[in-house]
């Protein structure tokens, strides 16, 4: 079988599998910033911005790059690294090196560029935009609100990895992890620093802000980071699922100082947005998928981008497992038990995720939620809030919830100890990426 394809475009499809296989910190620190340089014989070289990136996936990822590399062409390949000073969309600088690594990491995948404007989404996809040219200056603060899954985050991650290029001191927090980190920092007697974090910035994002109502003793905080940080002409930007006069319990004076610059929303995308964003999402996943199969999808899913990312994900998933080509019968197939938007954030929910997970690991859902703490009930447990952290918008507290009642610290505990585990253990690594393989194909439906 000849290849046609470039060594870019292999490894784009490479990369493609690795983000579903390795965690995101994981995939951003490493993987993200790679390139496809050349493949000859059975040897493909790969672009790094380092040496320290070069040794690190050498050392702990060279099999793992090597299979998803020979599932591509189909063909065994062994794998080298080169450094190359330039990246694909870089800025011409070197490579972030490690000791920065404490600078908000942006989701690469969050840029202006992939962001698609559509009429319900332009007011705020522009003052997004005023913000990063005139900061400070224009909109402050900026308060972006709606629904879930309509690009909230998305376009306050690109505000912030835009301002972080034009050398801006950016802080982006949600704001439940705030006020986790100002509860942490009373009980450390750490107010100082905490408050230095956030004062000291040029910008300040905060995501989810509608988090800060009914909690009083952060919202007095944030009141006074936030006027700090205004009076000096820095710029905040908000987001919130909902208004600022909506935000229950919400102290008025914080709720009138959200209004003080430009309020915009963000609406539901109509049939050709959603059409134009699976066509984007489509040919990044270098995918080819007639007009007919994306109009499926974009007429079946109406309410929540995420939610149509999902149903691409599934279909095109779908399609690898029963390695056929992707017909609008074969869509509607992948298609039939997500019933459009009457299941809520379809595709993947903490449920499906908990179900996937005590499959697994051969518990039941009432062990995974409740007491027991011997070895595999309590891996399970973590891999679990792991999961739902990773796969859906849930909070840590929610989280918490839906895994019996524990506090979002020790979600955020789970959560880092097994990003961590799964660098450093190929059987979890493995373990993981299989029940994230089968929640993309949607082979498992709700138990709970
Ligand atoms: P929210 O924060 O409003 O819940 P997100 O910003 O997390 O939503 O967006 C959910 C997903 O949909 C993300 O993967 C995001 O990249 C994608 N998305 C949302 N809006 C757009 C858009 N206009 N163009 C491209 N992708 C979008
Ligand atoms: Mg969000």
């Amino acid at each position: 079988m000849i290849d046609n394809r470039t060594a870019p475009q292999i490894w784009e499809a490479a990369l493609g599998e690795l983000q579903i296989q390795v965690n995101k910190p994981n995939y951003h620190t490493w993987l993200a910033k790679t390139i496809g340089l050349t493949y000859l014989e059975s040897r493909f070289t790969i672009g790094v911005p380092s040496t320290f990136v070069a040794e690190y996936l050498d050392k702990n990822q060279r099999s793992l790059i090597e299979k998803a590399l020979t599932g591509i062409v189909r063909r065994e390949v062994k794998i080298e690294f080169l450094v190359t000073e330039s990246r694909p969309a870089g800025r011409g600088e070197k490579a972030a090196p490690p000791h920065q690594a404490s600078l908000p990491l942006f989701n690469p995948k969050y840029t202006f560029d992939s962001f698609v404007v559509g009429s319900c989404n332009q007011m705020a996809f522009s003052a997004a935009q005023g913000v990063v040219s005139n900061p400070g200056k224009t909109y402050n603060p900026l308060f972006i609100y709606g629904g879930a899954g309509l690009g909230k985050t998305h376009l306050l991650q690109a505000i912030g990895s835009s301002a972080q290029a034009n050398n801006m001191k950016v802080a982006y927090v949600r704001a439940e992890e705030y006020t986790n980190q100002l509860v942490i920092a009373i009980k450390d007697k750490k107010t100082e620093e905490f408050r230095n974090r956030y004062r000291s910035v040029d910008m300040l994002l905060v995501d989810d802000v509608q988090f800060f109502g009914g909690k009083t003793q952060t919202a007095e905080n944030f009141f006074h980071t936030f006027d700090e940080l205004h009076n000096s002409n820095r710029q905040i930007a908000l987001t919130s699922d909902r208004p600022p006069k909506a935000i229950q319990a919400l102290e008025a004076r914080l709720s009138s100082r959200f209004e003080g610059g430009l309020v915009t929303d963000i609406e539901t995308p109509d049939f050709e947005t959603r059409l134009a964003i699976l066509k984007d999402k489509a040919k990044q996943k270098e995918t080819e998928l007639s007009g007919d199969v994306l109009e499926l999808i974009a007429l079946q899913i109406q309410q929540n981008i995420r939610a149509l990312e999902g149903s691409l994900n599934r279909v095109i998933a779908y399609a690898r497992l029963v390695r056929s080509a992707v017909t609008p019968d074969l869509a509607a197939r992948a298609l039939k038990d997500i019933g459009g938007d009457e299941t809520p954030a379809a595709p993947v929910t903490p449920k499906l995720i908990m179900e996937a997970v005590v499959t697994n690991f051969q518990l039941t859902p009432s062990e995974l939620r409740g007491r027991k703490r011997d070895e595999i009930t309590a891996l399970a447990r973590q891999v679990a809030m792991y999961l739902i952290r990773q796969e859906t918008d849930c909070s840590l507290s929610e989280i918490g919830q839906e895994l019996g009642g524990r506090t979002p610290a020790t979600v955020s505990h789970a959560y880092q100890k097994i990003a961590e585990d799964i660098t450093n253990s190929p059987s979890l690594r493995r373990k993981v990426s299989k029940i994230q393989q089968e929640l993309a194909a949607g082979s498992h439906r709700r138990k709970f």
